[in-house]
């Protein structure tokens, strides 16, 4: 029997352990400590951004920074129809109503053509997610925002370290905002992190994760906060990953070039693309099953199992699934969702293994 192929597994390999063991030994283990300062420091500055803002996980993170932009019911937030549930989430907690806009069907982003014809007077602002590591088209996204006086708040959870013209992901938004779960470019198990430039946005969001507590006045809240704090083993995680980032980002781009080579002859398969503008970080590494390849990505998907290979469709639109049911079509996000499948994507994969699993897929008739 061949040995399982998880489709992601973290890298630990770097000095998680030492910092961790810090941690348990100095009895610093909840959200004070250094390494949580050391992690905010370290990683706004990576993105070259002033301010970090780490948080219990990426989910908080965006409500996090909705909360602090004032986003409030009665406002509308702009976000692409195809992503993870917690784009929309965060939007709902706050009172306010996500609106889905199309996907465009070369970078499986938000299509940018597609977003004022969404802006009314109740927009207050954009989200856009760089999904699968792709960066969105941010100058055209930061035209509309200038032009219609909405926010950006950039949803970075798949994109650690992506580029943008040049220029890090995570640095063209009012706020921007991270997850460190344990299959993300890098990990702190569960984590976020909001970066911004604006003092206040920075003092607010602290206060918020906090309690609501007034940094003067122990015990005195003036709004009602949230305990969204990370805490400083988590941080001693994320610290040690952040000193790997470039060899862990590099690993991926390494294993989705081989996985590019062995399966762009495969017919019916299309490979995620990578814009002019882009620099991608392989977080999943992602094709499209077309409809001449000669099985559906669901029986694709069965027989990848049978040969002990893990993997997963892509996400449903928002859409399609209860909460935010709507009779509205996309069909541009509804085409690659249901095309649209990740392969083990970890950096521990070896050659070896992308060879096994690509000549599954090869030889399928
Ligand atoms: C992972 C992810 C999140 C949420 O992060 P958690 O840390 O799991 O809360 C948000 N948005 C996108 C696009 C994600 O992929």
């Amino acid at each position: 029997m061949d040995k399982f192929i998880p489709v992601a597994e973290p890298n630990l390999e770097g000095k998680e352990l030492e910092y961790v063991t810090d941690c348990i030994k100095s009895g610093w283990i909840s959200s004070s400590g250094k390494y949580i300062v050391d992690f905010e420091e370290k990683f706004s500055k990576y993105c070259a951004m002033k301010y970090g803002i780490a948080t219990s996980n990426g989910t908080a993170a965006l409500h996090l920074a909705l909360t602090a932009l004032g986003i409030k019911k009665g406002d509308e937030v702009l976000i692409p129809n195809l992503t993870f549930i917690a784009t929309a989430n965060t939007v709902a907690y706050t009172g306010a109503k996500p609106i889905f806009v199309e996907a465009e069907k070369k970078t499986w982003n938000i299509d940018a053509k597609k977003i004022e014809e969404k802006i009314t007077s109740k927009t207050k602002a954009i989200i856009p997610v760089h999904l699968y590591g792709h960066p969105c088209d941010m100058d055209k996204i930061k035209d509309i925002a200038q032009k219609n006086n909405l926010y950006i708040i950039e949803d970075c959870a798949e994109a650690h370290g992506a580029e943008y013209k040049g220029k890090k992901i995570g640095s063209f938004s009012d706020i921007s905002c991270f997850s460190f779960y344990g299959n993300k470019i890098i990990t702190t198990g569960e984590g976020g992190m909001c970066l911004t430039n604006d003092k206040k946005l920075e003092e607010k969001m602290k206060v918020l994760r906090d309690h609501g507590m007034s940094k003067e006045k122990r015990y005195w809240h003036p709004i009602a906060g949230f305990n969204y704090r990370m805490t400083n083993l988590q941080a001693a995680v994320g610290v040690a990953q952040l000193e790997r980032i470039n060899e862990l980002i590099e690993k991926r781009r390494k294993n989705a070039v081989l996985y590019d080579s062995l399966l762009k002859n495969v017919k019916g398969i299309t490979l995620q693309p990578e814009e002019k503008y882009a620099k991608k970080v392989c977080w999943m590494y992602c094709v499209l099953i077309e409809k001449d390849f000669p099985v559906s990505r669901d029986q694709l998907m069965s027989i990848l199992k049978e040969n002990e290979i893990d993997s997963r469709p892509f996400f449903y639109p928002i859409t399609v699934m209860p909460p935010y049911k709507s009779d509205e079509k996309f069909p541009v996000a509804e085409d690659i969702s249901k095309k649209g499948i990740n392969l083990p994507s970890s950096v521990n994969l070896k050659k070896e293994d992308i060879e096994r699993i690509t000549s599954v897929i090869s030889h399928i008739k």
